[in-house]
């Protein structure tokens, strides 16, 4: 009895011991078991990948005979390369690696065997427009920066383009060493936070609509070109004098000293109070994706840098994707939509939570603001026709004998183009010049 009361024992421990073992093998699987499968190093995964296809049914990338190809334009190919993803799977927040396993049909109890039913989830159709993607990298002109489109009512993101940027189908053999691809695997619509120069204006206008109701038509200051705030001097750009203005003239002149007094009056916690409420040093999530946070801190700053800050210069940081959100909720009264990639329910897709950035009375002032810098200062004859442009440029002086980071944010405020973007270039001549002329050509791709 002794002895078999013993082996019992034994027998139970082992018992736990194993279905412990399979628990937890189990487990994991279940929350490892994609990525386990997707990792990069099982790169001829890729290639037994499903179709991919822009909106209106072009082949972005296939797969044929255990080998990944993409689009027959080697235009649309480098203006994709950052959504779609390489076939090493580098990029890590393209839809190669993101959505691998709905490509590949991985599936938690067949795993990556082909089965008639996960054949059918291994194609992808993406809400992106590959001309419009195209003429928004053409404009770039090579330089490095990001383009981000989209509609503001469905999500529906039309146009997502990074650089640098290089050939997936021809992938350069000195990639790492040559400072041109420095980068490259980094989309910068996504994960990226540039200098933002004027286009910070935006939020500092917003945080004194706040403080002061009437303030968006009412609250004037005084420019002569150059004006000691804090110690040193806050200047304007070629150290132009604007006079009296109020805040529509001095959005559309882009002074820098009516915004550093804006700021001074207001001071600096009503201003970080309302970027952060903004979305500022907030991570968004994209679908599981983590994008890089715009960033103010104003705890150390004094009278001088707190003015340089309202004109998003000092150490201020905005990230695209972040800004044409933003664009978007200026455009829809206050709360934005969720951007998403794809329209069916999967990572990039599906409703989302709708994000608040400000309320509607603001949203509406900010409107008519922006809607007067197009109208009055750069012009509609740049846009399409009746697309109602509402924008804001920005130079973003980031030193080092470096040419600025170009920027335009905005939106169409119409039914027939609810469209709102962000676009940075990097070492380009001017707000207008560089990113207007990008704005326009991925304007004019979708009129
Ligand atoms: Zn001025």
């Amino acid at each position: 009895m002794k002895t078999v009361g013993f082996r019992s024992v034994v027998l139970y421990i082992l018992l736990a011991v194993f279905l412990g073992g399979l628990g937890y093998l189990v487990v994991n699987l279940f929350f490892h078991g994609r990525q386990w499968a997707m990792q990069p190093y099982n790169g001829h995964l890729s290639a037994q990948m499903g179709d991919i296809k822009d909106r209106n049914g072009n082949v972005l990338a296939t797969s044929q005979d255990g080998e990944r190809f993409y689009s027959d334009d080697e235009t649309v190919r480098r203006a994709l390369l950052h959504t779609i993803g390489d076939t090493a799977g580098y990029i890590g927040t393209g839809v190669q690696s993101v959505m691998g396993d709905k490509l590949t049909g991985y599936n938690l109890i067949t795993g990556l065997n082909r089965t008639p039913f996960t054949s059918l989830s291994s194609k992808l159709e993406l809400t992106v427009d590959q001309a419009a993607c195209a003429a928004a990298y053409n404009a770039m002109a090579g330089r490095s920066g990001a383009a981000i489109l989209y509609d503001y009512e469905t999500g529906d993101i039309l146009c997502k383009v990074s650089a640098p940027t290089f050939d997936p189908a021809f992938v350069p053999e000195d990639i790492e060493t040559n400072d041109a691809y420095k980068g490259a695997y980094v989309d910068n619509t996504l994960s990226s936070s540039f200098t933002p120069g004027s286009i910070f204006k935006v939020v500092t206008a917003a945080a004194a609509m706040d403080l002061w109701p009437d303030s968006w038509s009412t609250r004037t200051y005084e420019c002569w070109g150059s004006e000691e705030i804090g110690g040193s001097n806050i200047t304007c750009l070629h150290g132009e004098s604007h006079g009296n203005q109020d805040m529509f003239a001095a959005l559309g002149n882009s002074c820098n000293i009516y915004f550093a007094k804006l700021a001074g009056d207001m001071g600096g916690e009503a201003l970080q109070r309302k970027a952060e409420e903004m979305g500022f040093n907030v991570n968004l999530d994209f679908h599981g994706v983590t994008v890089a946070k715009s960033s103010l801190d104003l705890s150390a700053a004094n009278a001088n840098e707190l003015g340089w800050a309202a004109v998003g210069q000092y150490t201020v940081l905005t990230n695209p994707y972040h800004m044409m959100v933003l664009m978007g909720a200026v455009a829809k009264g206050g709360t934005y939509t969720q951007p998403r990639l794809t329209e069916r329910g999967d990572f990039f897709s599906g409703v989302g939570t709708p994000g608040r950035l400000m309320g509607p009375e603001t949203a509406q002032q900010l409107k008519s603001l922006l809607r007067s810098d197009v109208e009055n200062y750069y012009g509609d004859w740049m846009f399409p026709q009746g697309m109602n442009v509402c924008a804001k440029t920005g130079t973003g002086e980031v030193g080092e004998g470096k040419a600025p980071n170009c920027w335009m944010v905005g939106f169409c405020d119409s039914a027939q183009y609810p469209y709102a973007f962000a676009v940075v270039v990097e070492e380009g001549e001017g707000g207008i010049e560089t990113a207007g002329s990008l704005v326009s050509a991925m304007l004019q791709a979708l009129a």
